[in-house]
């Protein structure tokens, strides 16, 4: 896709040719391919091998252990084109943890988990697709976390529950996040929580069950209930500090945020892309519907929001390493909650524009919309962004 409107940042020399090698390879998968994937609730296996053999997987895994060495500033590129090219929150979903998930393991393993590990990552041959936080009573309240790892001579013991843990399937390990302390033991509930690379290969069969979730968006990128019941894991495979994880999620939280923004704004464009097309090539009363104002305004609407949040975006992303902890958590939740308000947005306004063909699966656009829905709750809900700018930006009473 490249129309004009999308144009609207400049870019360095290095963000341009991640955008031209990207859209390349994201033209050999075109919308057929995502419908089918959606349908079927396949995942995109061709796909992600072929980011896999480009070596994209490792883009931030330093130059020294094999991989690429890019930041922030270009994976925002690489996700938001994934998705406009009609891959939608689906196609940057199926690696956003393969790509993601390596930088803890960059900033914080000892030097032989990280030898043995990034230049797997960065061939394609290591999968780090899946990371572990969630349990059925600990979701936006993260650190209410129960499930356990226990040291027992050179192992872990872990016994729990999590639930929505994206890609395990389709990974060959899982960044746990577990308490190695209990919570009524720690003075502050973000201690105690340790961050625990398990191989799953070892791992099903051994103390760990999985379940997929039956859902109804992002279809193709499958999430499951994990059950751990006496699992042993290697203690040598903790990540960083013992009892110190939750402060590692933390530490690659903002980057995080600004590139699942940068993933909501390639699926509005997209849907913006599509309403644009019908609404030209439609006619009704004897000329295009687009012309009709009802029509047209909500398209400009969901233009002028998805460039806000794309301004944002590419501004943070450039800056981040200059900004301080508060001021880019600012920014990356300003991003993220502008971005997925676009895309819902642009997304609605698609379908609207379709009319009946608006929930027709061969238009693309209710699969658009369904995508769009879950970006208001993943992987932060909007409500819990703005409590974060209300409190640390706007100096708000914290109620919870
Ligand atoms: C498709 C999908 C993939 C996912 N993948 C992963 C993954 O790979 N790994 C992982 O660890 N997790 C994953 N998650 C989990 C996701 O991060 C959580 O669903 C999310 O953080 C919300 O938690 P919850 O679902 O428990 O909602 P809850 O915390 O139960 O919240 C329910 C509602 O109450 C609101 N609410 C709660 N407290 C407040 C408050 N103080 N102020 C205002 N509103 C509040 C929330 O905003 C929300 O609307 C995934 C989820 C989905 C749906």
């Amino acid at each position: 896709m490249t129309q004009d409107w999308r144009d609207s940042v400049e870019l360095t020399q290095q963000q341009s040719l991640v955008r031209r090698s990207i859209r390349d390879l994201c033209a050999e998968f075109g919308d057929e391919y995502w419908r089918e994937r959606d349908r079927t609730a396949t995942y995109p296996t061709e796909f992600v091998d072929a980011l896999a053999e480009d070596g994209w997987l490792g883009m931030l895994v330093p130059e020294e252990y094999g991989g690429v060495g890019m930041s922030t500033s270009e994976a925002v590129v690489m996700m938001e084109e994934i998705a406009a090219s009609g891959g939608g929150f689906a196609g940057p979903q199926s690696i956003h943890g393969g790509i993601y998930n390596s930088v803890p393991i960059v900033k914080y393993a000892d030097e032989e988990l990280k030898e043995d590990l990034l230049p797997r990552v960065a061939d394609g041959d290591a999968r780090i697709q899946a990371f572990g936080l969630t349990e059925p009573n600990a979701g936006s309240d993260s650190t209410a976390m129960e499930t356990r790892a226990e040291r027992d001579g050179d192992e872990y013991v872990v016994n729990g529950e999590k639930v929505w843990i994206s890609r395990v399937e389709d990974s060959d390990y899982l960044v746990l996040m577990a308490r190695t302390t209990p919570r009524e033991e720690v003075e502050k509930r973000t201690r105690g929580i340790s961050m625990i690379l398990v191989d799953l290969d070892d791992a099903y069969g051994n103390g760990l069950e999985i379940e997929r979730i039956p859902k109804s968006a992002s279809r193709a990128v499958h999430s499951y209930q994990l059950y751990f019941d006496d699992l042993r894991v290697p203690a040598r495979n903790l990540i960083g500090e013992e009892g110190r994880g939750f402060y590692q999620v933390l530490d690659g939280l903002n980057e995080e945020r600004l590139v699942i923004a940068a993933e909501c704004l390639g699926l509005g464009e997209v849907a913006l892309e599509r309403g644009i097309e019908y609404a030209n090539e439609r006619e009704v009363f004897g000329g295009p519907i687009g012309a009709n104002q009802a029509v047209q305004h909500p398209l400009a609407e969901a233009y002028a929001d998805l460039l806000a949040a794309k301004k944002v975006i590419y501004s943070a992303a450039d800056r981040l390493d200059d900004l301080e902890r508060t001021e880019a958590g600012a920014e990356a939740n300003v991003a993220k909650y502008l971005a997925a308000e676009a895309a819902f947005e642009a997304a609605d306004a698609a379908v609207q524009t379709h009319g009946g063909f608006g929930v027709a699966r061969e238009y693309d656009v209710e699969r658009y919309f369904r995508e769009a829905r879950l970006t208001r709750l993943v992987p932060v809900t909007q409500q819990l962004a703005l409590n974060y700018l209300g409190e640390n930006v706007l100096g708000l009473p914290r109620s919870y």
